[in-house]
């Protein structure tokens, strides 16, 4: 009887993919990829026979919302019919993706088996390259439109990475690259959190082995004039140092006394 697996095959091609993701791959009866490259779709289609791509149900114009009930459709169909269906991602397919995870809720819905394998994200290559470490200071990410539209209650003191700083302000989710103009209105935004000379990054990984990370720092006042892309991510370091909490500390003080 058919099941569904999702699989990340990491941000660089070739380098990342763990052997437990390749195995399902290469063992699939069907697979499905979605991936930011055209030569990383290449790679993945040379794994495994029957290989076909979800990125011609994206385009310019249609509503993503309807892009992604139909590759849930897609890959469903086949589960159906008894298959061993892989969905296959670019990064881990858990990470700011919405198809993986509502097609192994649907297939296990419907009584069919479904799982995840995790891969290496964006998250992680931005740790790497960048030398930043979450535990340092915490860490808190968002999606670039989320954080911008929703009341804020973030925090200064920690490190705050916005995805799809691209897209942001785009809320009829039809377009791949948002007007500048709402770019402006999260740069003023962050304006009022935010000293006007705090450095910020736009960080993209590596996708060839051939190509070369960009990791370009600027004053939170440029990001209007940036250039930005579907994969870039906004990365913002701490600009507050941590104040301690008063309450617990005395709280603390207290048991200390009553351990001596
Ligand atoms: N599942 C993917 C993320 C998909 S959401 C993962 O695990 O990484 C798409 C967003 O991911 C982009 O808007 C961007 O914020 C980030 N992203 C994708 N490719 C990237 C790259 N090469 N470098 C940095 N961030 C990237």
């Amino acid at each position: 009887s058919g099941s569904m697996v999702c699989v990340g095959v990491g941000m660089t091609l070739g380098s990342h993919i763990c052997p437990l993701s390749r195995s399902h791959i290469e063992q699939a009866d069907v697979v499905f990829c979605s991936m930011s490259d055209q030569y990383v779709e290449e790679w993945v289609m040379s794994m495994n026979s029957d290989v076909r791509s979800l990125q011609p149900l994206y385009s310019e114009g249609k509503d993503r919302r309807q892009t992604y009930r139909e590759m849930v459709e897609l890959m469903m169909a086949e589960v159906r019919q008894g298959k061993k269906v892989v969905g296959a991602f670019y990064g881990h397919p858990g990470v700011f993706a919405l198809v993986p995870h509502k097609v192994i809720k649907q297939a296990r819905e419907e009584g069919f088996a479904g799982h995840m394998e995790p891969g290496v994200s964006a998250e992680d290559c931005l740790y790497a390259d960048m030398g930043l470490d979450p535990g340092s200071h915490g860490c808190a990410h968002y999606e670039a439109s989320q954080f911008l539209m929703n009341e804020k209650c973030f925090d200064t003191t920690a490190l705050l990475v916005l995805w799809q700083i691209g897209m942001v302000g785009d809320r009829q989710h039809k377009k791949f690259i948002a007007d500048g103009r709402y770019r402006k209105v999260l740069q003023d935004c962050l304006l009022d959190y935010y000293p006007a000379d705090h450095q910020v990054a736009l960080y993209e990984a590596a996708v060839l082995p051939v190509e070369r990370v960009r990791i370009e720092w600027m004053r939170i006042d440029q990001l209007f004039e940036a250039n930005v892309y579907q994969h870039s991510t906004l990365v913002v370091p701490p600009a507050k140092k941590k104040s301690p909490d008063q309450k617990i500390a005395q709280l603390m003080k207290e048991i200390d006394q009553e351990l001596s």
